[in-house]
């Protein structure tokens, strides 16, 4: 099926990625900005279009027409004391006095920390007929955005995992470009859940094509879901299905598979800074895109994203892609069901 892409020269190198193989510039995170790129349609899936026009089938269980892979990146489970006071500050300045007592109780006990909410999403998640996959980090005092402890969450992700919900690393700052940073930080979670886990994201969706998924690939993992991009939602190599990546320079694709990110909360408010509405229409037409090609829609959701408007968002989200009949799943089982069906001719395309 792959094949077909490379008579089309254009699609090709949107599908490939390559003008980030030689960028002429890199935001001070070194990710590839949506800005940068000369595909203009990073809204249209082509790529998957000229595949779904050219024969490609997809099936989903259920007989779904497209599938939604959820994910929570857990960046931070307790506030610093200047963030928290921060926090407070910009609580009480909005009138929110609830908001502001419950980040100064967070301090006091894990049962009443906003942030603690891998049940409550998983509860919220569970009433759509969904689960989700949650990405943590394992980093060590000292390391950039060091934020808690992977050790002291063994309970937690172990109820996680009994839950049916995926545990998946999120991988630090510098874990994209460092194979070793990356080997030790899965080694880390690992020996807490006591089992070995497939699927990664990188912090702050740092990622260099193709380097960071050769790394993934020999530290173990079967599939990556950080390929999108931080300042535009979208479709940032025109695929909305999950694929193989093909290297340029060694002209082999790499046998690890892409989950490609469609939706991060913080793009659409933040980056994009879109007001209430925008976002959702925005939201609908993506889901509507996703589904016409039947494909996999990819939203991260931070934990930190989960009380007030953002809250309601990602459960309309929810409401709207379960009327839809989305399958609405973690990464792990996409990835599951990917490799088990190989819609894209992959082991073919390995040999
Ligand atoms: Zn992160």
């Amino acid at each position: 099926m792959i094949e077909l892409l490379k008579e089309n020269e254009n699609l090709w190198d949107i599908f490939t990625r390559k003008e980030e193989y030689d960028p002429p510039l890199l935001d001070k995170f070194q990710r590839f900005p949506a800005y940068l790129s000369k595909n203009r349609n990073i809204l249209e899936p082509k790529v998957s279009e000229f595949l779904i026009q050219n024969g490609l089938k997809v099936k989903y269980p259920d007989d779904r027409e497209f599938a939604v892979c959820l994910t929570h990146d857990i960046d931070i489970l307790r506030f610093s004391k200047s963030k928290m006071v921060y926090e407070m500050a910009k609580s009480l300045k909005r009138g929110k006095f609830g908001k502001s007592f419950r980040i100064f109780l967070n301090q006091l006990s894990e049962r009443l920390n906003p942030l603690w909410n891998f049940d409550q999403i998983m509860y919220l998640e569970k009433k759509y007929g969904a689960k989700s996959s949650f990405y943590f980090m394992a980093l060590e005092k000292g390391d950039t955005d060091y934020n808690y402890r992977i050790k002291d969450l063994k309970k937690e992700l172990n109820q996680i995992i009994d839950s049916g919900w995926e545990i998946g690393l999120h991988g630090g700052h510098e874990a994209f470009h460092d194979p070793d940073m990356m080997k030790k930080e899965k080694e880390l979670l690992e020996n807490v859940i006591g089992k070995q886990i497939i699927g990664y994201r990188n912090h702050y969706l740092r990622f260099m094509v193709p380097t960071t998924w050769t790394f993934l690939k020999e530290a173990g993992f079967e599939y990556d879901a950080t390929f999108g991009y931080a300042d535009c939602v979208g479709f940032r190599n025109g695929m909305c299905h999950p694929f193989k990546p093909f290297d340029l320079t060694t002209k082999k694709c790499i046998d690890i598979l892409e989950i490609p990110l469609t939706i991060m909360d913080s793009t659409l408010f933040e980056y994009m800074r879109l007001d209430l509405e925008e976002a959702w229409e925005l939201t609908k037409w993506l889901v509507h895109t996703v589904e016409k090609c039947h494909g996999v829609l990819t939203i991260i959701w931070h934990n930190t994203s989960m009380d007030g408007f953002m809250l309601e968002f990602y459960e309309e989200i929810l409401k709207y892609c379960q009327s839809q009949r989305a399958w609405m799943t973690s990464g792990e089982e996409i990835c599951k069901w990917w490799k088990k069906n190989e819609f894209l001719g992959e082991r073919q395309k390995m040999e």
